[in-house]
């Protein structure tokens, strides 16, 4: 093993990660990225070799699986699988959202709580990670279809998790509606009013700035990074996919900082709005899919810019890019698109949304790239305030929470910087932002012996 070179030991792992975890490749992809950076970093730090830390950590501590069954409003019985992966409780109690989406199964949600623990890590507050979800599709669901759905879900899923054990929030498909009803079905089966989930409504246990805190912070983060080589956001064309809780907050903290945005997306297509999408408009957006929850093709129809149907929105020409939607959405070619149009700042407001092949371009590029796992912490870094409010039965003031989201971005970024700063100077915020989530976890579980 000792005469391996490092190239055949990380092959070794993860010929052992595909083994043990077959047919789940965005697992394999998020295990393989985080390794790539630890490799290097683990030969000269043989301790967190011989305590096994990285094996460890990519094997979840429980994985609960589960029937969902509700009734429809035809009044038939529909099924649907839920799930929690509770990945890693060295820092905290599990925390880590909650994904209703027909594309979920176990391998996705394991991707989702590996990069949570390095990303809950990141933000130095006491969470452990975790995810969970359910193949429950929300669209064209009537609330009653949802709230039976939530009811049922949480029937099950509450004996696994506490304030003290697993605080679930949303993700893809569960915003406050959803939080509201899960919150509401735990209230009554353990009759305690706790923080048990994150992402509440403000009045009844909720942090103020926890909706806007995702897409927040990213721009915070993409403020650091361009502050790093003397540019701001100010004047600069920005180019956002998704039109959810994610995207909708990025625009919003863009358009406030001077930056102009020309694109959202959903999964039918994307809008290019040349003139920008003003506050007007992002409350349009904000009615259309929180409310109305129609398509971002009607955005198009009311202000009539162009709409491309079936298209993602990277051959826009932009110096920022925000992929905000799903992982895997942007893709190598993406990449090379976006740098050959001037990109100079990529972040990822959603989850793996740049596939490795992306990733390659855009460090060769030497582009500023921000990975989710630190780019778009400000999520979790709110519920971890939030919790903390739940705590101590009190709430901040808005002010206050989003200063705190901006010193814990701040100091995401300087982490970034320094486990990811290269002897020529330049810093690769994807080793940094691994290493740095690594070390804080790792310390913490030779700390508590082998578990
Ligand atoms: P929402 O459900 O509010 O919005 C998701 C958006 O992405 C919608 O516009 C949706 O379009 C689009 N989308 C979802 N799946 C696909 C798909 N398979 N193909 C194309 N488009 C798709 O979710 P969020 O904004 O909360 O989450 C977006 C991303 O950000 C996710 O990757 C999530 O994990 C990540 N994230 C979210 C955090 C949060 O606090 N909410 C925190 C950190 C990361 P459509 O409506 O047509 O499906």
């Amino acid at each position: 093993m000792k005469n391996l070179s490092l190239e055949a030991k990380l092959n070794q792992f993860m010929d052992e990660i595909v083994r043990k975890n077959p047919h789940e490749p965005e697992f394999h992809q998020a295990v393989r990225e985080v390794a790539e950076s630890l490799f290097p970093y683990l030969e000269a730090h043989p301790i967190y070799q011989a305590e096994r830390i990285l094996e460890r950590i990519a094997e979840p501590e429980r994985v609960i699986m589960f029937r969902v069954a509700w009734v429809d409003d035809r009044g038939q019985i529909q099924i649907n699988r839920g799930y929690r992966v509770q990945m890693n409780s060295a820092l905290g109690p599990y925390k880590g959202g909650l994904r209703f989406h027909p594309s979920v199964n176990l391998g996705i949600l394991k991707f989702l709580a590996f990069e949570q623990v390095f990303k809950n890590s990141l933000t130095t507050l006491p969470m452990g990670g975790a995810k969970g979800g359910s193949d429950f599709d929300p669209k064209g669901k009537s609330d009653r279809e949802v709230m039976a759905f939530c009811q049922s879900f949480m029937n099950e899923l509450y004996r696994h998790i506490g304030p003290m054990t697993d605080v679930p929030a949303g993700d893809i498909g569960v915003g406050g509606r959803e939080i509201g009803y899960l919150f509401g079905q735990y209230k009554r089966l353990l009759a305690e009013f706790s923080g048990v989930l994150t992402g509440k409504g403000y009045g009844w246990g909720g942090s103020l700035i926890r909706p806007e805190a995702t897409g927040y912070g990213n721009v915070y983060f993409v403020q650091e990074m361009l502050a790093s080589r003397g540019e701001s956001v100010q004047g600069k064309i920005a180019v956002v996919s998704g039109a959810g809780n994610v995207a909708q907050y990025t625009v919003e903290k863009l358009l406030e900082l001077g930056a102009k945005c020309v694109t959202l997306s959903d999964s039918g297509g994307f809008i290019y709005d040349k003139d920008g999408i003003d506050q007007e408009k992002l409350e349009f957006v904000k009615w259309l899919k929180n409310e109305k929850r129609g398509r971002i093709s009607e955005y198009a129809e009311k202000y009539g810019c162009e709409y491309h149907q079936g298209k993602k929105p990277w051959g826009v020409p932009c110096q920022i890019a925000l992929p905000s939607a799903t992982q895997n959405e942007l893709d190598e070619q993406d990449a090379k698109t976006l740098v050959k149009n001037g990109c100079i700042c990529v972040s990822e407001g959603a989850n793996m949304p740049s596939t490795p092949g992306a990733i390659e371009v855009f460090r060769q590029a030497r582009i500023l790239f921000g990975p989710g796992k630190a780019a778009n912490a400000g999520g979790v870094a709110v519920s971890g305030l939030e919790m903390a409010q739940n705590a101590m039965h009190l709430s901040w003031k808005r002010e206050e929470v989003d200063y705190r989201l901006q010193q814990i971005m701040h100091n995401i970024h300087a982490t970034c910087c320094q486990y990811g700063r290269k002897d020529d100077g330049h810093v690769d915020y994807v080793d940094g932002a691994n290493i740095g989530g690594f070390v804080r976890v790792a310390r913490a579980m030779i700390a508590q012996g082998a578990l």
